[in-house]
């Protein structure tokens, strides 16, 4: 295998910015953004598919996802925080954290430039900014493909320059970066990770789009981040009759049933084994905690540092009234994010020894591994067809979903392993000693 796999792509950009041949650009689909190799120029080397993290996902060996969960579990310190700045606690995404520590980062002048991504329009692009207004501008969630490392290349041009670079993104970018990274030039990067379970192939936004639409006239003219309190919501932009009209979509109707069932997303997402940003030195998700759940509309975020110089970093922006920090502990990291932390695991396994044909897996597992291999075939299938066989399936299970309420019999079953810690540890070790074999 020598060449990335659009079916896989999970979007993160590494192989466009750093193909030597220039060879490969992003082209749009009737129903994604895809990476495209020009055949008359690749010269075959094989670059772009040893970095892709999709194809990591999706071909590496048992052993190495399995010694990368441990690593996933390894960390200095949890915290639960937010701006001290209201405004951008409010617009930013959970507590602003992410857009108030560049902030900080780039006023103290502990990093020369921040490669974050900003949102325009129907789609979102890289920027390597060096100024506060460009951050907060940028600030909150996408949920899309934002192909951030397109702008690899340039922010290795300024590392290897000297400058210092804070670099935010999804937990499999910062593994590209520190891949492809000379060990002697780390000290130069901050890396801060998102958390993420999967993203979401482009024709979701036309979905989206169709089901929110406010006339059968309206035409989509942009969709924003993820902002304005917590959980927040996302404004959907349209052009009807002569005039603009907004819709807000509350954050529990973007993430509905379909999108919870991982449907949207691209393949390479749904073999990841690092949710949590391994690589990351700050790692930021929202805090579902019940200590906050219904009770704060401003927005908290759930905070787990990796590297001690993480650790010093989010000391002194407290030191320095930038953010405000309250202890947790590992038990509470889980209880913010639970379902996640141990479903996604749970699911990847079984899934992972679905594709590698060991189906004596649904003996042992029948009722998980039938609904691991209903979502594969649904994924495959709504990648194959065009969009609008796949708009109308999707929306034929929609309300199949709704009607059967099969959300409730996943997490029925799923919830087991939340609330018994014991039949969780259990089943992961069933699990990982077949994988192993
Ligand atoms: S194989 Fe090499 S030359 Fe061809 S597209 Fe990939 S990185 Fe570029
Ligand atoms: S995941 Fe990244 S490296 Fe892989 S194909 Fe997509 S953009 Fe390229
Ligand atoms: S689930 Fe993993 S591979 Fe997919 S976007 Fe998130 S970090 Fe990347």
């Amino acid at each position: 295998m020598y060449r990335i796999n659009a079916r896989y792509c999970v979007g993160c950009g590494a192989c466009i910015a750093l193909c030597p041949r220039n060879a490969i650009e992003l082209v749009v689909t009737k129903k994604d953004v895809i990476p495209k190799i020009d055949d008359d120029k690749c010269v075959k080397c094989g670059l772009c598919a040893s970095i892709c993290p999709a194809i990591d996902n999706v071909f590496a060996s048992n052993r190495y996802v399995l010694e990368n969960m441990i690593i996933e579990f390894n960390v200095k310190a949890v915290y639960f925080g937010w701006s001290r700045d209201r405004g951008i606690r409010f617009e930013g995404a959970s507590g602003g954290i992410v857009t108030t520590l560049l902030r900080y980062l780039l006023e103290k002048k502990v990093v020369d430039y921040v490669l974050i991504t900003k949102h325009r329009s129907l789609s979102a692009f890289p920027l390597i900014a060096s100024n506060v207004e460009d951050v907060v501008e940028s600030s909150g969630s996408i949920y899309f493909k934002t192909f951030t490392l397109i702008r690899l290349r340039k922010v290795l041009n300024l590392i290897r320059r000297g400058y210092r670079v804070a670099i935010v993104g999804l937990p499999c970018m910062l593994r590209v970066v520190k891949k492809i990274l000379p060990p002697d030039l780390r000290g130069h990067v901050i890396l801060i990770g998102l958390m993420c379970y999967h993203i979401n192939a482009f024709w979701y936004i036309k979905y989206i789009f169709s089901k929110f639409s406010p006339s059968t006239t309206a035409r989509p003219i942009s969709v924003s981040p993820r902002r304005g309190g917590w959980p927040g919501k996302i404004m959907l932009k349209y052009y009807v009759d002569n005039s603009v009209r907004n819709v807000e979509v509350g954050q529990f109707d973007l993430w509905n049933a379909i999108s919870i069932f991982e449907l949207t997303a691209p393949k390479g997402c749904l073999y990841c084994y690092d949710h949590t940003a391994i690589e990351g030195d700050i790692v930021v998700a929202d805090a579902w905690h019940p200590k906050f759940l219904g009770k704060d509309i401003l927005g908290v975020s759930l905070i787990i540092v990796r590297s001690s110089r993480g650790l010093k970093l989010l000391q002194n922006a407290v030191n320095e009234g930038f953010i405000e920090l309250i202890d947790a502990s590992r038990g509470d990291a889980y209880v913010a994010q639970h379902r996640n932390f141990f479903i996604r695991i749970i699911q990847m396994l079984i899934r992972r020894l679905i594709s590698q044909r060991q189906l004596n897996i649904i003996f042992k597992y029948p009722r998980e591994a039938i609904i691991e291999i209903l979502r594969l075939a649904m994924v495959n299938l709504l990648d194959r067809v065009p969009f609008v066989y796949a708009y109308a399936i999707i929306r034929v299970i929609e309300k199949l979903i709704y009607i059967l309420k099969i959300p409730s019999i996943e997490e029925r079953i799923y919830t087991h392993y939340c609330n018994n810690p014991r039949s969780f540890l259990k089943t992961i070790k069933t699990l990982t000693l077949r994988a192993r074999s």
